[in-house]
């Protein structure tokens, strides 16, 4: 079928037929421009075989979603084309490479695709919370465009694989990558393998993976289909660094170890079998939010992770932290091993103007924080006068600092 020039919607508005962008299974995409409002726009034409009532209804229910005007980094379709030859939509054109590129070229730092996993979730979470699938998550099917302070803005793009309750399921299956056990085994024993919610959160969980650690859950399972069949089918997050996943750093991307306790713990559930148990698109999208604050750079050998309580080493260079110890003035030494340390007037000696729960040592990865809490105050001695330090606030404190809680002085030293 020749491409047209022009093309009317079914609510009147006429589009300027422009390049193709993509061709894909169901049908091609266009760059193409509304002529009203100079908007740039992406048409979609489906291949004639598709081109069914079904089709139809599900455009049309797209359209009524407005997903577009919602969430400005949904890609989906706002007007309708059906003419009696073409049946198609128009959506929001939307700008970057996909995250596949930008994944094999490796330049995205974790910061950047902690935001854009952030960013990401949102989108999805949008979707879901209209218990509406989308069906097809992959790296194709996300463009990142890079705003001008270098953060990644992804656009969720091809919504036309979704499922929602009500309307004819899709034609297509999804890409055979980023399928849930669930659906490989429908394929593989010849029954149809429609996508949902739970298939959503698995395809999110593996680009989350792909977008953080740099690489897909199975790498290092793929060498042929049987053996990528296998790893994907297992339930098992196969890098778990907790379960010797940490083996395979070698094989390109980060080390599993940078994550921390969350996101694995987050991982592990999301390649589970169990389709209750997979994080929803808002779990995500908060321990990301949180891991976000935790991002640290090691000083010896410049690899960024995500430190918690339970890293005690660079997941990179294996560099231990340092180890902070309280000395008081009795001699008395508070190592800071735990993830949490309270000190008070019986850990200090007795001392009067120390409350009995006076504050409290909090170790994140390589920094160690102090909270304050007693009646008193604790200070910080900055070399000419003692600061006091704002109550039931983290402070990063290092060997060498000296405190003061109430009258009491103590130093900090690096274990030996
Ligand atoms: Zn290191």
């Amino acid at each position: 079928m020749a491409t047209p020039r022009k093309l009317v919607t079914t609510s009147g508005q006429t589009l300027l037929i422009g390049r193709e962008i993509a061709s894909r299974g169901q049908g091609t995409t266009f760059e193409s421009l509304m002529l009203d409002t100079k908007q740039k726009v992406a048409v979609k034409l489906f291949k004639k075989q598709f081109n069914t009532d079904n089709t139809r209804r599900r455009i049309e229910y797209l359209v009524r979603h407005r997903f577009s005007e919602r969430c400005p980094i949904i890609a989906g379709p706002f007007e309708t084309i059906a003419d009696g030859t073409h049946l198609g939509h128009s959506a929001p054109y939307a700008e970057g490479n996909s995250l596949d590129q930008l994944l094999q070229k490796g330049s995205v730092n974790p910061v950047q695709a902690i935001q854009l996993g952030v960013a990401l979730t949102h989108t999805v979470r949008v979707m879901h919370d209209e218990n509406i699938a989308h069906g097809d998550l992959h790296s194709e099917n996300v463009l990142v465009e890079v705003a001008s302070d270098d953060v990644l803005i992804p656009h969720l793009i091809d919504l036309d694989n979704f499922n929602a309750p009500g309307q004819p399921p899709p034609d297509m299956v999804g890409q055979n990558l980023y399928l849930a056990p669930e659906q490989r085994q429908a394929i593989a024993a010849g029954k149809p393998a429609v996508p949902d919610i739970y298939t959503d959160r698995f395809q999110l969980g593996i680009l989350i993976h792909e977008a953080v650690l740099l690489k897909h859950p199975a790498t290092g399972a793929d060498h042929d289909e049987a053996a990528f069949h296998e790893a994907m089918c297992r339930g098992q997050w196969i890098h778990d660094p907790c379960n010797g996943g940490e083996r395979y750093s070698a094989l390109g991307g980060c080390p599993s170890g940078i994550l921390g306790t969350e996101l694995s713990r987050l991982f592990r559930r999301s390649l589970s079998l169990d389709r209750s148990s997979r994080p929803t698109a808002s779990e995500w999208k908060e321990a990301l939010q949180r891991a976000l604050m935790r991002v640290f750079i090691c000083l010896r050998c410049n690899g960024s992770f995500i430190g918690d309580a339970y890293s005690f080493c660079c997941p990179h260079c294996k560099m231990p932290f340092p180890k902070i110890v309280i000395v008081a003035p009795a001699g008395r030494a508070i190592a800071i091993e735990r993830a949490a340390v309270p000190i008070g007037r019986d850990t200090l000696d007795g001392n009067p103007t120390v409350s009995a729960q006076h504050a409290i040592f909090r170790r994140r990865g390589p920094v160690t924080y102090v909270e304050s809490r007693g009646r008193n105050g604790t200070y910080r001695w900055d070399g000419t006068s003692w600061v006091r330090l704002p109550e039931r606030t983290l402070i990063a404190v290092k060997a060498g600092d000296r405190l003061r809680f109430g009258e009491l002085d103590v130093h900090l030293r690096e274990a030996v």
